[in-house]
């Protein structure tokens, strides 16, 4: 061998060496990666760190929850519920419905799904929420352990799915949570994707038998009458008297503005206080990281079998039709009692003969009420514009377009007008009346919450008007006259 080929038999020794220390690095980075990875596998098997801490926080008696944002609705809405069905009432109670316009969530049995398939596949194919209500609602069953009430609770599900095709999220435990779930029942629900709703108000149609209809119509028009209300009836066996209520009972709310809508996750549950626990049960840590890891790879299968977004928003738009046509409009509500809005920490009052319901929406004099906040209104009987000004915002009530113009403040100066359509504007006894919400809202303000009290028959508002800037007097003087010009 010459010693050419011996510096090549060399290089390619000393390549040899290199390759192998590379393959061999390579090998380690795999081996470490692998290892890496089953670990990760076997922590997602066992559960995650945080499992131990949940435990400790549920075994005292603490709620985990989740943050989930919910939706709030703009309209005074009520969910109308039918527990333990199917039976042979339900399809009174859909005709009903369907005649009504009304869309409405039946919380059924699994052996009662079984028993009516074509009338649980009806309740979904015309629209409305079905939720589970566990297999055979025996209390002594389900609450001696969530094992148990957990079986229940995938047999409906099958039962449903099988019946109508539906996945649903939608959960209500029989006789309510209140002394029934602990902290771990909601927990573990939560952790598989479950929303558990109650009701806040209970028409009493199962109170005892026989309960005659117009005690169940009496009962739900006492209210109390809130901005979103769960009402719990019943189209098991027994309940004719429910289904003779139902017209009077959908009258009551048509009366007072709300709109119809069945549950589905968005919507906050009601949920009761937890009360007292009637049964003696406990979860072993070892049980609680078992249910813990089947809850969350139930919702992870789950998610792979629930609509994709878009069709669950086409089928939500299509159920929420409005409450009334927009041609034909309802008498305005009155109230003996007055209306009283919380904003911020001081009450305005506006008299009972100077607010009322109309559509939907409680309508307020609108100088009284921009003035009550701090505003002013500037009338201008030649052009039937009412001007409104409250600290950045200014808003034109075009009395002769009904419509309502927003100017707020932007980069350059003051924006464009925002135009919105107010057909329910008008003019009454020399009094321009608006819409509460929709005028806070512009003016820079937010509804929390609306009451209805039955005991005054009146409105409590509870709103809020702290996220308004500076004053529009100052802002007219800070900018130049010109952007001014076109708003007058
Ligand atoms: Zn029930």
């Amino acid at each position: 061998m010459g010693s050419r080929g011996r510096r090549q038999f060399n290089g390619w020794k000393r390549f040899g060496r290199a390759a192998m220390w590379l393959i061999a690095l390579q090998l380690l980075l795999q081996l470490l990666a692998m290892s890496l990875l089953q670990a990760e596998t076997a922590e997602a098997a066992e559960g995650s760190p945080g499992d131990e801490r949940d435990y400790a926080s549920l075994s005292q008696g603490m709620r985990v929850k989740r943050d989930k944002p919910y939706r709030s609705p703009e309209r005074p809405t009520v969910y109308l519920t039918f527990d333990d069905g199917p039976s042979k009432l339900t399809p009174a109670v859909l005709d009903i419905l369907k005649e009504e316009g009304v869309k409405a969530t039946f919380f059924v049995l699994g052996k009662q799904v079984e028993a009516y398939p074509e009338v649980a596949g009806r309740i979904v194919s015309e629209g409305h929420a079905i939720g589970n209500h566990s297999y055979n609602h025996v209390y002594q069953e389900l609450y001696s352990d969530f094992g148990a009430y957990w079986e229940q609770l995938q047999k409906t599900e099958r039962a449903i799915s099988e019946a109508t095709g539906a996945v649903t999220p939608l959960v209500r435990a029989p006789g309510g949570t209140h002394g029934n779930f602990d902290p771990f029942y909601h927990y573990y629900l939560e952790q598989a994707g479950y929303t558990v709703h109650d009701w806040n108000i209970d028409s009493g149609d199962a109170r005892q038998a026989g309960v005659p209809a117009r005690d169940i119509v009496q009962t739900v028009a006492a209210g109390p009458f809130r901005h979103e209300m769960v009402v719990l009836l019943h189209d098991s066996a027994g309940h004719a008297a429910t289904v003779k209520a139902l017209p009077d009972i959908i009258r009551l709310f048509k009366e007072r503005g709300y709109e119809f809508a069945p549950l589905d996750e968005e919507v906050k549950p009601v949920q009761q206080a937890a009360g007292k626990l009637k049964w003696k049960r406990s979860v072993s840590l070892e049980q609680h990281l078992d249910y813990a890891a089947a809850s969350r790879q139930y919702a992870a299968a789950r998610q792979k079998t629930m609509l994709p977004p878009e069709r669950k928003v086409a089928l939500q738009a299509a159920v929420r039709e409005p409450l009334l046509p927009s041609a034909s409009r309802l008498a305005p509500l009155r109230y003996a009692g007055p209306l009283t809005v919380r904003l911020d920490s001081r009450d305005i009052r506006i008299a009972p003969d100077r607010y009322f319901l109309l559509d939907g929406s409680l309508q307020v004099p609108l100088r009284e009420w921009v003035e009550a906040m701090g505003g002013t209104v500037d009338w201008q009987p030649q052009t039937r514009i009412a001007a409104a000004e409250y600290g950045h915002r200014r808003m034109e009530y075009d009395l002769g377009l009904n419509e309502l113009r927003v100017y707020r403040p932007g980069p350059g100066g003051v924006s464009e007008a925002t135009k919105i359509p107010l057909p329910s504007m008008e003019l009454r006894d020399g009094i321009i009346y608006a819409p509460l919400r929709l005028t806070l809202e512009q003016l820079g303000g937010r509804i929390a919450d609306y009451r209805y009290d039955a005991a005054r028959d009146g409105w409590e508002v509870e709103a809020s008007a702290v996220n308004l800037g500076p004053a529009w007097e100052s802002l007219r003087a800070l900018m130049p006259l010109s952007a001014l010009d076109g708003i007058g």
